[in-house]
Order: C-alpha cells, then structure tokens, then sequence
C-alpha cells in the first residue's frame, strides 16, 4: 500500500530565492513556488487499521517550509562559488559575479546547489528527523516540486 500527501493540495509550499551557478539561465537570480509533497510505502497488518497519521506529517512538511519560505538559498558547499557570513550581510562570489544579501533574508543550506535534487535530500532527513516512524514502512519519498507537474522524487528504504 502506498499513503500519499500531495503538496500543492494541503499547502506544504514555500517560496524562495535562488540561482543555481554555472547554468546559463538559472545562474541568474530568480524565484519558484515550491510544493512539498511525500508518500510512505507501507505493509498494513491485520491489526494495523492506520499506519501513520498524516495529520501529523502535514504538520512536519509545513513546519519545514515555513523555515525556508520568503528567504533567498545559499548553498554553502558549492565547489565553485564562496560565501562569507558577515556581521548582518551575506555574500556570495559565484561565476563571476558578486551577491550581498542581508543576513536576515538568506537561508543557508549545507548542500552543493539549490536543485531541486538537492533540496529533496535536505529535506526528507529533516522530515525523517521529526517523524516518528512507525513499524511497517518500507519506504519514505519526498518530492520537491518547482511548479505543477515537475519536480525531484527521492527516497529512503526502511526494513
Ligand atoms: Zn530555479
């Protein structure tokens, strides 16, 4: 069986700022409405009438979002681009070309490039973080999706 929360439908979104450096268009700074949305592969038991309260991972997708939503991300592990933290400012060296962001709109984020791949892994370990897994799940996916009907699907497996 599979329990699914579709983003878009229960507001798990959020909009940020981002680039992504060295790709032609997207190196220039630019924004997306992201909609977060997971699914749990599950065995259900004889005794298992629910497997996981989706109530409570909305609340978890939601919480997550709302951490990044109206802030422009940085990656802070681009092999290619350099970001000092200031006093109040951020910046950021990339390509050739030099952003300064006041601290309070930048949220940093330890991975290589805000794709949306890479904000798929961040964000299922911090779901996974703040949910307690019931028995009987085999698999976890979350999806980041950068407009309806594209977007970057990862997973965890569970034994
Ligand atoms: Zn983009």
């Amino acid at each position: 069986m599979e329990l699914r929360v579709d983003g878009w439908s229960v507001g798990a979104r959020f909009s940020v700022s981002h680039f992504i450096p060295f790709h032609n268009k997207c190196g220039r700074l630019h924004g997306h409405t992201y909609a977060v949305g997971c699914a749990f592969k599950c065995d259900v038991s004889a005794e298992d009438d629910m497997v996981i309260d989706l109530i409570s991972v909305k609340e978890v997708l939601r919480e997550l979002c709302d951490e990044l939503d109206h802030h422009v991300l940085v990656p802070t592990e681009n092999a290619n681009s350099t970001v000092d933290v200031d006093g109040d400012e951020v910046r950021v060296e990339t390509h050739g070309k030099r952003y300064v962001f006041p601290r309070e709109d930048v949220k940093l984020l330890p991975i290589s490039a805000t794709t949306a791949e890479r904000l798929a892994d961040w964000f299922i370990d911090r779901m996974l973080d703040r949910i307690e897994l019931p028995a009987g799940i085999t698999r976890v996916e979350l999806g980041i999706e950068e407009g309806q009907g594209q977007g970057a699907w990862t997973f965890r497996d569970f034994s």
